[in-house]
C-alpha cells in the first residue's frame, strides 16, 4: 500500500534525528525529542499531547481516531509502543559518534539507541505518519503511538505513571513494543520471536554470620567471609530445576516438536547446545529460575575478620512466580548450611494471551516474508514498559515484536546496552513495513 522506498526514507531520517538528541538518562532530557516527534506526527494529523510529572521529562501520546466517534469507539485502541530514553554511552570506546546517527558504508546507522530503541520509535513513527498523510484512517476504533521517558531507569516517570495517572489516555486493547522480533535460524530453519512474557525479579541477600577479631590472628575469630565460599562455588556449579511456562513449551514445541515437561528440558537443553551454543546461552534463562550473585559485602576494615558477610543475588523468576519459587530454588542449590536468605524486592512478571489478532497479523506478515520461517512466543529473561500496560489493563495484549532479518539476534542482542551499538537499514525499513502491514490488519 505504501511506497517502500518513501517508508525507509522516512524512517531513517528520523532514527538519524532521534539518535542526534542526547537521551542518557540519567539525566534523560527527553524534552527535545519528544517536542520533535510531536511536530512530525501533528503534521500528520495526529492529535498530540505531551504529559509530564518532570516538564523535562515528557511523555508522548498521539492519537489518530477513526473518522466519526461511533467508529472510534467501535473498534480496538491499538498502540505502538516505545521509549525514547537510552542507557549511557563512553564515545572512547565506540568507532563512531553515539550520537552521530551516521549512516556508513556498511548500510547500518550508528548510534546509541539504534537498537534500543529509537530505531523501533523511528519504524513506528516513519509507518504511522506514511499511512496518515496517505489518507489512511482507522475504519473502527484508534491508533495510538505512545513514546515514553525513564524506561531505562525503571518508568517511575514514563510508563508506570502514565498507566497509573492517565489510564484513560493510554488504555489500549493491543500493545506493539520492544522485546521480540529478533531472527535465529535453527537447524536450517528461521525463527522470529514474539515477546509475549517477561520474567520477574525477587531479590535476595545471603548472609553468612561468624565472629568478629584482629585479622592478625585468623583463628581467634571466625571469618563470615570464608563460609560464603562454598555458596558462591554452588552458585556457580548448580542449576536449579526447571520451571517452564508457556512460551518456553511453544519453543520447545517449534523447535523439536515436543510437548516438553520440565524434566525433559536437560536433554532438549543439551541438543540446543550441541546445535548451536549461542542459542543455548539465550534459552535456557528463559526455562526457569536464574540465580545471579552481582554485590558482595563483608568487613569494612582491613584488619577486622567480618562476623557479618553478605552477598546480593539478582535472582530472576519466570512469568507469573514470585518469592515462594525463587527461595524454593535457591534453597535447592545452597543446600543446608550456616546462612540466612533475606527477600528484599519482588516483582511478578507478566505476559499475554498468545492467540490474538496481533499473533494473527504478525504470523501472516513472516509467512509473506519466508513462508519457512515461524513466529514463535517467547518470553524475556529481562522486562520492559509491557509490564504496566499489562499490569493496568489485564485484558490488553502487549508483545515485543521490531523484526529484524539482515542482523541475527546473535549480532543485535550484544550490541542492546553495547559498543557500537548500530541497525542495517534494511531492518530499520523491514520492521516500518512490518508496523505499516499490521497497523491497517488491526484497525481496518
Ligand atoms: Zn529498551
Amino acid at each position: 500500500m505504501l511506497d517502500p522506498a518513501k517508508l525507509q526514507a522516512t524512517a531513517t531520517e528520523l532514527l538519524q534525528q532521534l539518535i542526534r538528541f542526547n537521551t542518557v538518562n540519567p539525566p534523560g532530557d527527553e524534552a527535545v525529542a519528544q517536542h520533535f516527534i510531536k511536530g512530525e506526527l501533528e503534521e500528520a494529523g495526529f492529535e498530540v499531547e505531551l504529559l509530564a510529572l518532570e516538564p523535562e521529562r515528557p511523555n508522548l501520546v498521539a492519537t489518530l481516531p477513526a473518522s466519526t466517534p461511533a467508529a472510534a469507539s467501535d473498534g480496538p485502541t491499538v498502540a505502538m509502543l516505545g521509549h525514547v530514553d537510552t542507557v549511557l554511552a563512553d564515545p572512547a570506546e565506540w568507532q563512531a559518534d553515539p550520537w552521530g546517527g551516521e549512516l556508513r558504508d556498511d548500510g547500518c546507522i550508528w548510534g546509541r539507541g539504534a537498537q534500543d530503541m529509537k530505531g523501533q520509535v523511528a519504524a513506528e513513527i516513519a509507518a504511522a505518519v506514511e499511512l496518515a498523510h496517505a489518507g489512511w484512517r482507522p475504519a473502527s476504533g484508534t491508533l495510538k503511538l505512545i513514546v515514553t521517558s525513564d524506561e531505562e531507569a525503571g518508568g517511575n516517570l514514563g510508563a508506570r505513571w502514565l498507566c497509573e495517572q492517565h489510564p484513560r489516555k493510554v488504555r489500549a486493547d493491543v500493545v506493539i513494543n520492544e522485546g521480540g522480533g529478533q531472527m535465529f535460524v535453527f537447524e536450517g530453519r528461521r525463527y522470529f520471536r514474539v515477546g509475549c512474557a517477561e520474567k520477574g525479579f525477587s531479590r535476595f541477600n545471603i548472609v553468612t554470620h561468624g565472629k568478629a577479631g584482629h585479622a592478625s590472628l585468623p583463628r581467634m575469630g571466625e571469618n563470615a567471609l570464608l563460609k560464603m565460599a562454598p555458596l558462591l562455588e554452588k552458585l556457580a556449579t548448580r542449576q536449579p530445576a526447571h520451571d517452564l511456562t508457556a512460551e518456553p513449551r511453544a519453543i520447545l514445541k517449534a523447535l523439536f516438536d515436543v510437548d516438553a515437561t520440565d524434566a525433559d528440558v536437560p536433554d532438549l537443553l543439551a541438543r540446543i547446545e550441541q546445535t548451536d551454543p549461542r542459542l543455548a546461552v539465550l534459552l535456557e534463562p528463559t526455562f526457569g529460575v536464574t540465580l545471579t550473585p552481582t554485590m558482595a559485602r563483608a568487613s569494612a576494615k582491613v584488619n577486622v575478620i567480618p562476623a557479618q558477610a553478605s552477598v546480593r543475588v539478582d535472582c530472576r523468576v519466570p512469568p507469573g512466580h514470585g518469592v515462594d519459587l525463587a527461595e524454593r530454588r535457591a534453597r535447592e542449590v545452597l543446600g543446608d548450611g550456616d546462612y540466612t536468605l533475606d527477600f528484599a524486592e519482588s516483582a511478578v512478571g507478566n505476559g499475554s494471551a498468545h492467540n490474538s489478532p496481533l499473533m494473527d497479523a504478525i504470523v501472516e506478515w513472516v509467512a509473506g516474508v519466508d513462508p519457512e520461517a515461524t513466529a514463535i512466543p517467547s518470553v524475556l529473561p529481562g522486562f520492559t514498559d509491557s509490564r504496566w500496560f499489562r499490569d493496568a489493563f489485564p485484558d490488553c495484549v502487549a508483545y515485543g515484536f521490531f523484526p529484524q532479518m539482515t542482523m541475527d539476534m546473535y549480532e543485535s542482542d550484544p550490541l542492546i546496552h553495547g559498543t557500537d551499538e548500530r541497525i542495517p537499514v534494511d531492518d530499520l525499513a523491514l520492521a516500518a513495513r512490518f508496523f505499516s502491514f499490521a497497523i491497517p490488519k488491526l484497525l481496518g
